[in-house]
């Protein structure tokens, strides 16, 4: 499935079979990032263990014991994901020392597979961006295109991948932060459905829609993790076991979602559509959705509410430094909405409000999917703009749009790279998304493999 050529499975064989050392790929990575890191600003703490990490996994094989899907593969992690030993700042002054004394679910899920932890990168502070600006030590580079902005929040996830940094990467997605840097930076990201994979260790951004996701070089290969990580866990109460949804993948039939976004995406997108569903004899038509234009005043309310309670937590006394006093400036703007609009003279309306919106979206999307297998529509409404260049917060939450839907009605989704675009003198990569109702992640998997090149 796909048209990529999967070098990471290959190599995983060859490590299996003793051809290369996981040593060696591990070697390779920390080489690369070690001369090129200082640059590039993606890795914030690199694993001092690393190589007697892989040590021990070449060892397992020498000896012939029973070896992980993901033998000796160097993975990144966002740094608000737990691993135990390592600095998990969030990309936050208020965390700057935090090491972490546990790993979380997705993390020893992967360690039970044999794969080694490079280290923890880069991202919008608390998960809180579009653009990957927001973070407390600096924005990394987009290794596609360096004068733009690599996309957030997971910025240094996906410029991870792109930058060769590592085999694989985990980001988090709240409103589209997986998948709107892996379209920034010409790199596959996929946000499961709501429950699909165990946020336990996760540091919570919005609790209604956090969902941890792989970034990978191809879908194959964000398939191949998603497998490992996916699963109901004791420790997430959301978390659950989907019965895989199946479609028949001979007779499909694909909505494109009416909504903003620059003339150029589009047109490659809709080149792309054309091309696969004609090669492959699938049906595809327009498709208009009424309540798709309140997806960001839908969002916002309920993220602003729900970042204010889970950051009281950062009061100084037990993590780090108190919030109010060590955040950025969008952190701050997040708390101080948040304790507004939830002020008991309110009564919750705002956020009752907003959850009845999610419900209506949700609703025009179930109907949408008795319809339609898949949905598509673009990942990033407009072309990244170039670092520093100063952009309204209005603007800045427009880039949503098209990621936080999926969020909002807790289904899956995934960004593939559709090409690019030239601007203002710079090869500006594209990204193509498509939406699959809840539970039918396998099968969105194997649809999105076809649309990448
Ligand atoms: N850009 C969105 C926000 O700032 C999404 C962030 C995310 O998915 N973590 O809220």
């Amino acid at each position: 499935m796909g048209g990529v050529n999967n070098m990471f499975k290959q190599k995983l064989e060859q490590i299996k079979q003793g051809k290369l050392t996981a040593e060696q790929n591990i070697k390779n990575f920390v080489d690369k990032i070690k001369s090129e890191n200082k640059e590039m600003n993606i890795v914030l703490h690199l694993n001092e263990r690393v190589i007697e990490d892989a040590k021990k996994i070449d060892e397992k094989i020498k000896k012939g014991e029973r070896v992980g899907k993901l033998v000796g593969a160097g993975v990144l992690i966002k740094s608000c994901i737990n691993v135990k030993g390592l600095i998990c700042n969030c990309g936050s002054k208020t965390l700057e020392n935090y090491k972490s004394g546990y790993n979380a679910s997705v993390v020893q899920k992967l360690l039970d597979e044999d794969a080694v932890i490079l280290g923890m990168v880069n991202c919008d502070e608390f998960a809180c961006g579009s653009t990957g600006e927001n973070s407390a030590f600096g924005v990394c580079k987009n290794p596609k295109v360096m004068s733009r902005i690599p996309g957030g929040s997971s910025s240094g996830s996906a410029a991870g991948v792109a930058a060769g940094f590592c085999d694989f990467a985990l980001g988090s997605d709240t409103g589209g932060s997986v998948r709107a840097p892996a379209s920034c930076c010409g790199v596959v990201g996929f946000k499961p459905s709501y429950g699909a994979v165990s946020r336990y260790g996760l540091i919570d951004m919005c609790m209604s829609f956090d969902q941890i996701g792989p970034l990978g070089e191809c879908v194959e290969d964000c398939e191949l993790v998603f497998d490992i990580i996916k699963g109901k866990d004791e420790k997430d109460a959301v978390s659950r076991d989907f019965e895989d949804k199946k479609k028949d993948l001979k007779k499909l039939k694909i909505g494109v979602l009416k909504i903003n976004a620059d003339k150029e995406i589009w047109r490659k997108i809709r080149e792309r559509v054309e091309k696969v569903c004609n090669e492959k004899n699938w049906k595809f038509e327009d498709v208009e959705l009424e309540y798709i234009s309140l997806g960001i005043q839908t969002y916002y309310p309920i993220v602003y509410t729900e970042f204010f309670s889970g950051t009281r937590k950062f009061d100084g006394r037990k993590y780090g430094f108190k919030i109010e006093d060590s955040c950025g400036e969008e952190v701050l703007r997040r708390i101080l909405g948040g304790k507004e609009i939830t002020k008991a003279e309110f009564a919750g309306k705002y956020y009752r409000r907003a959850l009845k919106a999610k419900k209506i979206i949700e609703k025009e999307f179930e109907n949408a999917f008795k319809k339609y297998d898949f949905l598509i529509l673009p990942t990033f409404p407009k072309l990244p703009h170039k670092v520093g260049e100063k952009i309204s917060v209005e603007d800045i939450y427009d880039y949503d749009a098209c990621t936080v839907l999926a969020n909002l009605c807790e289904i899956c989704a995934i960004s593939v790279p559709c090409g690019f675009v030239e601007d203002k003198g710079d090869k500006v990569p594209v990204g193509m998304q498509l939406l699959g109702w809840k539970g039918c992640d396998s099968d969105l998997l194997k649809v999105g493999g076809e649309f990448e090149k």
